[in-house]
């Protein structure tokens, strides 16, 4: 065995369906009687429903939650929230939502329970990206790591097809990054395998029938597993590129991460060989080409070009990475991310190095 530092975080988790049913008894358990409920505009029936159930233990909520924390946005719930008297945040939805909670935890130190519909796995995290002047930076802190996560089924039933697809391939993407990052352990290697083995198997079946519940459940417990590695270890070439496109180039978080996710796989395949070798019977011998197969069959977009981003931009987001790249296994080089960026510019199958 070689040595690793792992260091375990502090997280209660409660996974089932119909679960949303404990948020009271949850919010009694952490000593609160004051629950701030938040979610997006589009997600506000469902918020509101909640807020009835809770009854005296809601004091309010806010349901203007938006895509990349923006800072405007934070300061006006958190007036909200502080008008309120606010003992503790619920938010309830995907990562945008999940993140307004986490900015208010680390503004005030208010105790979170999470109720994710979303596969993104920020919920897991202790990490937070905020938005301010246009630009996103990303901290880490025990501070905005939610106390609690109610995984409830039944709630990610409505989540749209493609918006499943694309937000399970951003988990598979944590999965499969944490099995070679320079802080990857043991224990998160059984996790991530595990992850990327319940989503690859449920994914297909949601495509074919997205009511169809074990599917929806697999894929849940495909997206803790997933978060809780992203929240273990640091992430590599993949997430900086989804990062600086994200960031600088405003393309959608989600279907970002499943253009790219073959592309720069592909490229850290061979230096990583080792660590990457557990998901060949799941994704065949060329990991980066099964990706690519997989989001074909699922329907996922896989050419920048569809989603926003310019051919103009590609040079300036290749500087961008090759600038200041994260730990990656293989060396991040300009030209050859340029190239990986051209790839899936036009969508042609990833190019092994
Ligand atoms: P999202 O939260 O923006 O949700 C997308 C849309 O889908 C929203 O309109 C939302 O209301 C709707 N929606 C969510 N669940 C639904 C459901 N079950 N039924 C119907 N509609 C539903 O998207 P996301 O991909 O979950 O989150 C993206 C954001 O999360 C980005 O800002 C990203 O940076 C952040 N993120 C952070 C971390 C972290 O660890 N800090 C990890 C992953 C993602």
């Amino acid at each position: 065995m070689e040595p690793f530092v792992y260091q375990s975080l502090p997280q209660r988790i409660v996974f089932g369906s119909g679960t949303i049913a404990a948020v009271g008894e949850e919010v009694t358990r952490l000593g609160c009687e004051r629950a701030f409920v938040l979610a997006t505009p589009q997600q506000q029936e469902s918020a509101g429903l909640l807020r009835r159930s809770l009854g005296a233990l809601c004091a309010g909520g806010y349901s203007k939650a938006a895509m990349h924390t923006p800072v405007e946005v934070t300061e006006s719930a958190l007036a909200e929230a502080e008008a309120a008297g606010a003992d503790c945040i619920v938010a309830l939805g995907g990562g945008s939502t999940t993140g307004l909670g986490k900015a208010i935890a680390l503004r005030t130190d208010l105790p979170q329970i999470v109720i994710p519909t979303t596969y993104a796995g920020s919920e897991a995290t202790p990490i937070l990206g905020e938005t301010a002047n246009g630009k996103k930076t990303t901290q880490r802190s025990l501070k905005v790591l939610p106390e609690v996560v109610i995984y409830d089924v039944e709630l990610t039933m409505t989540l749209p097809v493609g918006l499943s697809v694309t937000s399970g391939l951003n988990a598979i993407a944590h999965a499969v990054e944490a099995l070679y990052t320079r802080e990857r352990n043991p224990i998160i290697a059984i996790l991530a395998r595990q992850s990327v083995e319940a989503l690859v198997a449920a994914l297909p079946r949601l495509v074919a029938d997205p009511r169809q519940r074990e599917a929806r459940s697999d894929a849940l417990y495909g997206a803790w597993t997933a978060g809780t590695c992203l929240g273990a270890v640091g992430m590599a070439l993949h997430h900086k590129i989804c990062h600086v496109l994200g960031g600088s180039f405003d393309l959608p978080h989600s279907d970002t991460h499943a253009v790219i996710l073959p592309h720069a796989i592909a490229y850290n395949q061979r230096a990583a060989a080792t660590e990457l070798a557990p998901l060949e019977p799941l994704l065949g011998p060329d990991i980066g080409g099964g990706l690519h197969a997989l989001a074909e069959r699922l329907g996922a977009p896989t050419r920048l070009a569809d989603i926003g981003m310019t051919a103009d931009g590609l040079d300036r987001a290749a500087d961008e990475i090759a600038a200041t790249p994260y730990w990656n296994p293989r060396p991040v080089e300009r030209d050859a991310i340029r190239r990986l960026l051209a790839d899936a510019f036009e969508g042609r199958p990833p190019a092994s190095d």
